[in-house]
Parts: structure tokens; C-alpha cells; sequence
């Protein structure tokens, strides 16, 4: 039975499916974590988040290793199907610094699989998944990253996206606008002046106000209509400022802190096994020294998962070998 499972079991068989490239195993998995997630008994909800904290620290190297090699392992025809999952286990992962930054250090190998996945056009919710990734990422690695977004296309992707969703206003097409725009207002901010100029030349600032003028007529009341707003309101400040804000002012631990608190469904959990308990409102956790990937609500949880196997399990170093 499901229930009865232990968080280490499910995150043993991933990390061993993901070691087999075995992706039939791997959505299998994932097909029940997800029915975890659409349970409405709470444990079960936050156990689906659970596993996935927990993947992301024990498995934060088998997971950059398994995104950047994707589209070798897989053949043609199952390749973005594959994605799906290996995305979603990626991007829910994007929700430390310290995981990020392991992550940009492979921005190379990490980058052309992200924008297959922003793309394609067969799977809208791995669309999303790719921008919030690269949102996640711009977070951390600031502006090392504006070139090579640049040089894979990112103004022509936002600017199809938000052309494409002009039509109907769905929820979840709410939120890829969401990211679209948050990502010009980085871009905006990390940018030098020749990346300003393209924003600027590119129609996106044209699409955001049409898509903007849509979205306030519809009256919708989403959260992510929000989102939308604000950021298109810090992407038009930068237009009119010009470069007022400085890419030093960009703090990245407290843009992921403000990033994941707009993530309504975003949890923090303590890593010691025997505990796992949620961190409360205006709680603060402990890191890892080391990895700064495992979260302790106490000294004493810290002290007992380290005996319990972090020590053989904490990662050091700055990842894979690719
Ligand atoms: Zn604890
Ligand atoms: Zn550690």
C-alpha cells in the first residue's frame, strides 16, 4: 500500500531509476507521488513535497546529471515525454542557493535541455516548468546567465508565449505570462545596455500591455493574475528608469525566499528522518555546513541525521562528472 511507504523508499527507488536512465520507473513513481499530491488527506499532500526535498538533496547531483543528459539518453520519439517528468523533479528541486548554484556551474550542459522543454509545444505545463527553471536559475547566477539566455533565444520564446496565450485566459497560461514577465524584469535589471535595447526592440514590451489590458478585463482573481501584474510593473518601471537598478542591488537569497513565498504550494521540511516536520511562519531552519542542501529544525536533528547516513550521503564539491 502506498501509505505505508517510507519517504527514504520512494526516494531509493527514484535515485536508483534514475541511475538506470529507467524512465518507465521513473513516471511510474512519479504517477504516485502525484496522486499523493492530489490527495486531500494532508499527510499524504505534504509527503508528496517531502519526497521531493528529499530527491533534492540526496539526489541533487543524479538530477543534474540526468537533465543534462537527457537528450542523449533518450531516443527521439519519447524525448520530451521523458522530459516531463525529469523537468518536474528539476525544477521542484530549484529551491535552494546552494542546489542553484550546483546547477549553474552546468549551465552549459543544463541550458539546451530547458529550452527544448520552453520549446516544444506538445506539453503546456513543461513549458511552464522550463521558464520557472530559468527563472529560478537567473536567481542565483545573475548575470552570468543574461548572455547565454540571450544566445539561446529568450526574447523570441517569451515573446511567443505571451502572443500565444493572448487567446483564452487560462490558469496555468496565467502563470507562464507570470514568469515570462518576471524573467524581462530580470533581465531588465542584470542586463547591460545592448540586452535593453533588444527588450526594447523585440515587441515584448507591446504584448506584455496588450496581454496586461486582457487580463484586467477578463476580471479573474488568481494569485498568478498578480504576479503577472507586479512583475509587468517592475519590467515597465525598468523601461521608463532606464538603468536605475543595479544588478548589485540583486540580492539572490532574498529573491528566491520572495520567489518561493509567491509558490503557494512551496514547503520546507526538516531532513532528519525520524522528524521531517514543516517548518512554521517565521521559523528559521539550519543548514548543512557543508552541502547547505539538508535543513534541521534543531542542532539535535542535525546531530542525529548526520549518524543516521548524512555523512555518507552529504555532497561536497561542486557536482557531477559530466
Ligand atoms: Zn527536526
Ligand atoms: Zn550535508
Amino acid at each position: 500500500m502506498a501509505e505505508t511507504r517510507s519517504i527514504e523508499s520512494y526516494v531509493l527507488d527514484l535515485c536508483q531509476y534514475i541511475d538506470a536512465w529507467d524512465y518507465e520507473n521513473m513516471n511510474n513513481v512519479y504517477e504516485t507521488l502525484l496522486k499523493m499530491r492530489a490527495s486531500f488527506k494532508e499527510k499524504h499532500y505534504l509527503n508528496y513535497w517531502r519526497v521531493l526535498q528529499c530527491v533534492g538533496e540526496v539526489a541533487a547531483d543524479k538530477l543534474i546529471y540526468l537533465v543534462a543528459k537527457s537528450p542523449v539518453a533518450s531516443c527521439k520519439k519519447h524525448n520530451i515525454s521523458n522530459l516531463v517528468t525529469v523537468m518536474e523533479l528539476f525544477s521542484e528541486s530549484l529551491s535552494t542557493v546552494a542546489f542553484i548554484k550546483r546547477v549553474n556551474h552546468y549551465k552549459s550542459d543544463i541550458l539546451p535541455v530547458v529550452f527544448t522543454a520552453i520549446e516544444q509545444r506538445e506539453y503546456p505545463e513543461l513549458v511552464r516548468k522550463g521558464f520557472v527553471a530559468l527563472y529560478r536559475m537567473i536567481i542565483v547566477g545573475k548575470t552570468t546567465l543574461v548572455t547565454p539566455y540571450m544566445k539561446h533565444g529568450i526574447l523570441r520564446n517569451i515573446y511567443q508565449q505571451i502572443k500565444c496565450q493572448q487567446g483564452v485566459i487560462r490558469v496555468d497560461c496565467v502563470e507562464t505570462v507570470s514568469y515570462c514577465a518576471k524573467l524581462v524584469a530580470a533581465l531588465l535589471q542584470l542586463g547591460d545596455e545592448e540586452t535593453r535595447r533588444s527588450i526594447l526592440k523585440s515587441n515584448i514590451p507591446n504584448e506584455l500591455d496588450v496581454y496586461v489590458v486582457r487580463l484586467k478585463k477578463s476580471k479573474v482573481n488568481w494569485e498568478e493574475v498578480d504576479d503577472v501584474l507586479e512583475f509587468y510593473d517592475q519590467a515597465k518601471m525598468s523601461f521608463l528608469l532606464g538603468s536605475n537598478s543595479k544588478p548589485e542591488d540583486w540580492n539572490s537569497k532574498d529573491k528566491l525566499i520572495e520567489e518561493l513565498k509567491q509558490d503557494l504550494e512551496v514547503f520546507i521540511f526538516c531532513s532528519s528522518p525520524p522528524c521531517r516536520k514543516i517548518q512554521a511562519d517565521q521559523e528559521k531552519f539550519l543548514y548543512c555546513g557543508q552541502c547547505k542542501l539538508s535543513r534541521y529544525c534543531s542542532p539535535g536533528c542535525q546531530k542525529e541525521h548526520w549518524k543516521l547516513g548524512h555523512k555518507e550521503m552529504c555532497l561536497h564539491g561542486n557536482g557531477p562528472k559530466l
